[in-house]
């Protein structure tokens, strides 16, 4: 079974849908994925800009990076994949949203239930005290409370999935009756372990890719190949036919 109609009779009939999200569903929007041919990482070397012992050595060098990316984020504005998942959400077919994603697009289109699952670049949050706070596009952010360089509020290669992303993410999936992989192929650890657990726990997994993945084949119930921004729209149309 690998369509729409198919995944929208799933949904219809689920009592919790949780949808993973990838760089995919942000590519149209003008961010590029990183990790692709023109991705971010072939002009800044993730092992020196975005990793946890270059913050510790020479904050600058990383925050360099989170500025760039906080003003990419703040140029794009969602597309119409980030729009349909908000609107699932308002009309009750929508549990949550672990995504991948640092850009907060899924906040701006309106979705409220996300769990940022790397953190965003909208913050930065103080090592020692843990406070956080909204990035401001000055000098680096200095913590207020006991003056330490803050760290910018995405998760740093050689650094955990911050524990209560982690805990809330593996709880919403494996509660989910309905698991959508949408616009990524979920390779990256610990969140590649997450259609797993929702598999195990007895989710249906649909998944929306332009391409077919590891798990297409594999836990895939239906796969709806396309752009998501093109793909959403239709499931939603069909949803709200049904609804
Ligand atoms: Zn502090």
């Amino acid at each position: 079974m690998h369509s729409i109609n198919d995944a929208a009779g799933k949904i219809l009939s689920s009592r919790q849908t949780v949808a993973l999200t990838g760089a995919g569903i942000s590519t149209s929007s003008g961010i590029p994925d990183f990790r692709g041919n023109n991705g971010l990482w072939k002009t800044y070397n993730p092992s020196i800009y975005a990793h946890i012992n270059t913050f510790r050595s020479d904050p600058a060098l990383v925050w360099e990076l989170a500025f760039m990316l906080h003003d990419l984020a703040a140029s794009t504005a969602p597309n119409e994949a980030h729009v349909a998942l908000a609107g699932m959400e308002r009309s009750g077919l929508l549990q949550g949203i672990i995504t991948q994603n640092i850009d907060s697009l899924h906040q701006r289109a309106g979705s409220r239930n996300v769990i940022n699952y790397h953190g965003t670049v909208d913050s930065a949050e103080c090592t020692f005290c843990r406070i956080g706070e909204p990035v401001r596009r000055a000098a680096l952010p200095v913590c207020s409370i006991c003056g330490r360089t803050m760290k910018p509020g995405f998760t740093l290669f050689g650094e955990p999935v911050p524990p209560s992303a982690y805990l809330e993410a593996r709880n919403l999936a494996s509660y989910s009756d309905v698991f959508m992989v949408i616009g990524t192929s979920a390779v990256v650890q610990p969140a590649a372990d997450l259609p797993f657990i929702a598999r195990e726990n007895g989710a249906f997994i649909i998944e929306m890719n332009s391409e077919e993945t590891g798990l297409t084949n594999y836990i895939t119930g239906c796969f709806i190949k396309g752009p998501v921004e093109q793909t959403l729209p239709l499931l939603v149309n069909k949803l709200n036919r049904r609804n």
